[in-house]
């Protein structure tokens, strides 16, 4: 994977360009670009990229208005296109504004930040002096004055405007109007704490401070936890009403109910339920494992490594820890380099089926349950199985503080059947999993990675508009999560984080209901 794509990978969001795609990437196009030019041999440019990759991760609601790219001018065959473009030293860093003519050479950023805030900010300024026409994929950046929101719902079909009230060199208003750009209902403008008219009658005291506004003239104040980016645009893109460009409006029971075929079981969405993790184990062990004939090499590691970690710390009823310590040991015994699948699944269904130990079959959601059937089910259900095991492992103290991990990754590569899935999750796997070395941090770990991947997907096809992908747990489920850097930037409380998902996923908090 990186030979192929030098520092960056087609899961980090970043455009990579190549001779066959930078024309059409760069000239004439809806959004700006910003473009890194770096040799994967230059130790500075593979110091600087995490730093883009979480640039990249941090503006990803951006994109109809700005996107990132990088070219690796190592690679011989992109040496023309980085001449071309002058290039002579790594990183280099160039700014396309919007609809760029094939003979911009673009505009160097000397100097340029080394941190995603400075980055940003730095982004926001170059987006600002486009001097052509306004590009309609930007939302509109500079401050609103009292006769613009006097006559706003005149002038534009949104339900609600949120005004963040700030000073003149705060880029608050600006990051959150660009978050909020791809939903729909809802408008964000800046205000500055000089429209001393506007700070009165809206009884502004704080600055920054974020105000509603609607047509019928109310206002109201945002609550959040901090006054700051991540915490506005956390709550206005949860606001009711309020929903991506694209997808439905938001739930109201009885839709979810209609629009699938089978029960609507009613459900805590901030619990963990039994019946999601054991029919993860059905639809593993006898779905996904049965379209392997044979399974042997690298596979057949996989699955001891699976089926050991889920005897040892699946935290289920004790008829289903012992049916999953019987396939265990049948396929420690199993010596050869090859099983048939046949043969396995003959235990699961004959020699563990007695009354003490069962494998239930089928499958019943509850707390994975989708609005449709093609949403959530067996992909959620399997995240949330691999974070009760990994808690369980830190709450029993095991000695190898990758066995869980490993075992999942050996899993996913050799069997989950979404592909690019996997493909995600090694490249992943592959650049942090060995820097684990406590139970904690393999906790940690897959949380972090987790909220990469709901990233990445947020707003993506395959993505319930019910149960939207968030950076999980929310201010509203874990307040202490959250905390705020210095600068202004949201931070996780990794010590809150880890004593939260030690609760949330621990055995003694599983509900039990619904359960055959
Ligand atoms: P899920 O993301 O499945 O999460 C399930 C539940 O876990 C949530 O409801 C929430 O309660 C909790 N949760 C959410 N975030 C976290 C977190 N950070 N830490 C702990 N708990 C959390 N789909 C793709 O389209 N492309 C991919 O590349 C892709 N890669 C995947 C890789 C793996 C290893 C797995 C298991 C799944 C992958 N999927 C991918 C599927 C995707 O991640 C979701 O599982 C699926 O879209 C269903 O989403 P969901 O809304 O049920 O929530």
């Amino acid at each position: 994977l990186i030979s192929e794509a030098g520092l960056y990978t087609a899961s980090d969001q970043i455009i990579i360009l190549s001779p066959e795609n930078v024309d059409s990437v760069l000239f004439n196009s809806t959004a700006a670009l910003l473009v890194e030019f770096y040799a994967t041999w230059c130790g500075h440019c593979v110091a600087f990229s995490p730093t883009w990759k979480s640039l990249a991760r941090d503006i990803k609601e951006w994109k109809p208005a700005v996107d990132l790219a990088a070219i690796d001018c190592a690679n011989e065959s992109n040496r023309k296109v980085c001449t071309n473009f002058g290039i002579t030293g790594f990183p280099s860093l160039k700014f396309f504004p919007a609809y760029s003519s094939s003979e911009s050479r673009g505009l160097e950023l000397r100097g340029f930040p080394r941190d995603v805030r400075g980055l940003r900010h730095y982004i926001i300024d170059k987006l600002e002096m486009h001097n052509e026409a306004w590009p309609p994929a930007c939302p509109p950046l500079e401050t609103a004055s009292e006769e613009e929101i006097d006559n706003f719902f005149q002038t534009n079909n949104v339900k609600l405007l949120a005004l963040v009230f700030e000073s003149k060199d705060s880029y608050v208003g600006r990051e959150v109007t660009l978050d909020l750009f791809q939903y729909e209902n809802i408008a964000v403008r800046r205000v500055l704490d000089t429209e001393t008219s506007l700070v009165s009658r809206f009884g502004v005291t704080d600055f920054p401070s974020c105000y509603l506004y609607n047509s019928s003239r109310h206002i109201s104040r945002l609550k959040v936890l901090n006054e700051a980016r991540t915490f506005y645009s956390y709550a206005l893109q949860r606001l009711p009403g309020v929903v991506r460009t694209g997808k439905p409006q938001i739930p109201i029971t009885d839709l979810i109910k209609n629009s699938t075929l089978q029960e609507w079981r009613s459900f805590n969405k901030t619990r963990v339920y039994m019946s999601d993790l054991e029919s993860a184990l059905h639809y593993s062990l006898r779905v996904e494992l049965s379209g392997h004939i044979s399974i042997s090499g690298n596979d057949l590691t996989a699955l001891k490594k699976y089926i050991n970690v889920l005897s040892k710390h699946f935290p289920g009823r004790p008829s289903v820890k012992s049916a999953l310590k019987t396939v265990d040991s049948w396929l420690q015994q199993q010596k050869g380099t090859e099983i048939k699948y046949s043969d396995f699944r003959d235990v699961l269904d004959n020699t563990v089926q007695t009354s003490d130990a069962v494998l239930p079959e089928g499958v019943q959601w509850v707390g994975c349950q989708g609005s449709q059937s093609h949403y959530r089910g067996y992909p959620c259900a399997f995240w949330t199985l691999f974070h009760v095991l990994t808690v369980q492992a830190k709450e029993m103290g095991i000695p190898d503080p990758q066995e869980v991990l490993q075992a999942m990754r050996g899993y996913v590569s050799s069997f989950f059947g979404c592909r690019p899935c996997a493909t995600h999750f090694e490249s992943m796997a592959q650049e942090s999993m060995d820097h684990v070395t406590s139970l904690s941090a393999a906790v940690l770990w897959l949380w972090s990675r987790h909220n990469r991947v709901n990233n990445r997907l947020a707003g993506d096809l395959s993505e319930d508009p019910h149960f939207p992908k968030i950076q999980w747990p929310s201010p509203e489920l874990c307040p202490s999560c959250h905390g705020l850097k210095k600068t202004g930037e949201h931070h996780w409380d990794q010590e809150e984080v880890l004593t939260f998902l030690r609760n949330y996923f621990s055995s003694a908090h599983i509900l039990m209901d619904y359960l055959q």
